[in-house]
């Protein structure tokens, strides 16, 4: 049984830019955010962290979809929903006009 490591997809790493010495590796660490005064964890959240001099970096991609995630524009997971019939309805008299 030959062992075949090619449908492993090779390691991500990078040259740190910070002290040019360490490698950047991706681990997957809870990151915290701020969303209107919210704190919000995300679990297993991307980030590059330099095995020599500690120097942290966020993922491009995470960080994009983490902001599309929290865009408030996008994607309303938890609107508040609106009882029926909760609020009176007004009745608007149309013969108040007259004189
Ligand atoms: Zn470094």
């Amino acid at each position: 049984m030959a062992q075949s490591d090619s449908e492993k997809p090779p390691e991500e790493r990078y040259p740190c830019p910070k002290c040019a010495g360490g490698i950047l590796r991706l681990r997957y660490e809870t990151h915290f955010t701020w969303l209107h005064n919210v704190m919000i964890t995300v679990p297993d959240f991307p980030v590059w962290v330099c095995d020599l001099c500690g120097h942290r970096e966020d993922d491009v991609r995470a960080k994009r979809w983490l902001s599309i995630l929290l865009s408030p524009t996008l994607g309303r997971p938890t609107v508040p929903r609106q009882e029926k019939g909760a609020s009176p309805r007004r009745q608007r008299s149309s013969e108040s006009a007259s004189p």
